[in-house]
């Protein structure tokens, strides 16, 4: 005989265990993003202080409750936390809440929360240090093309499934775009910008490779021009281009279908 999870994977219980989820997983998401780049294992040893080298302990490290509670400091030497660790926890609580609302109690949706947390560690970390890890990009491929072939509805017409076609047609799309644009830019846009938009196109389909690519492009113009007009940074100023592709994505996820409806309609005047 089976307990029925049913009750928790519906309403008010669901939101709230995925919000509660999604800081766990985004704990976990700030190991990623400090270790990852350091090619140190996400899962030994355990959390320390990046100061003190203290291992933190387990009712210190209660997603941002922790960070409220020591006011931002370390137990054993004072040493101030970046606020940064919180934010990311609540982050990815809150796209995980977004995402339970969206799509409900379903298996894609479990999915979903793999991507988000995904696109997290990808912004932070190639805004720390302009790499994308393959870590997550290359194994995010194939990963991608089995839910889409498996649980995944397709993201702009969501009563169909998405489909092993259409997952590869759009994890293609993603590699010979960007590698285009690699090769045409020589250099503005790397190798991680092209695995990740392979793997954002076996998830999303080559509509959503496209939509994310306008919606990158665009936040990344008016974030460029405010360092240009603001800040005095030069035309050839780096800005990595990995957080905007990652934004984009969400937003496609999220809402694409309303922007695509809604450009269909308003286009054809
Ligand atoms: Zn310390």
């Amino acid at each position: 005989m089976f307990l029925s999870l049913k009750p928790l994977l519906e309403g008010p219980p669901f939101y709230v265990l995925s919000a509660l989820f999604g800081l766990i997983v985004g704990s976990f998401a700030n190991v990623c993003i400090y270790r990852l780049p350091k090619r140190e294992s996400v899962v030994t040893p355990a959390s320390h202080c990046p100061s003190c080298g203290t291992p933190i302990r387990f009712v210190d490290n209660v997603p941002v409750i922790s960070y409220l509670i020591l006011r931002g400091r370390c137990r054993a030497c004072g040493m101030s936390i970046s606020p940064r660790y919180p934010a990311v926890e609540g982050l990815n609580a809150l796209l995980y809440l977004a995402a339970a609302l969206r799509f409900g109690g379903t298996p894609a949706t479990l999915f979903y929360f793999i991507f988000i947390t995904a696109m997290v560690v990808i912004t932070f970390i190639d805004y720390d240090h302009q790499i994308i890890p393959d870590e997550i990009t290359l194994p995010g491929i194939p990963i991608g093309l089995l839910a889409a072939w498996l649980i995944l509805p397709d993201p702009f017409y969501r009563v169909a499934g998405m489909g092993l076609s259409a997952s590869l047609i759009g994890a293609a799309t993603g590699f010979f775009l960007y590698y285009s644009i690699a090769f045409l830019s020589r250099g503005g846009m790397g190798g991680g910008d092209v695995k990740m938009m392979a793997m954002v196109g076996a998830v999303l389909g080559w509509k959503g490779v496209v939509l994310t690519t306008f919606l990158a492009s665009c936040a990344g113009s008016i974030v460029g021009l405010y360092l240009m007009v603001f800040k005095g940074r030069g035309r050839k100023t780096k800005v990595p281009f990995g957080p905007f592709l990652a934004a984009g994505a969400l937003l496609s996820l999220f809402v694409g279908q309303e922007i695509v409806y809604w450009y269909i309609r308003h286009g054809q005047r």
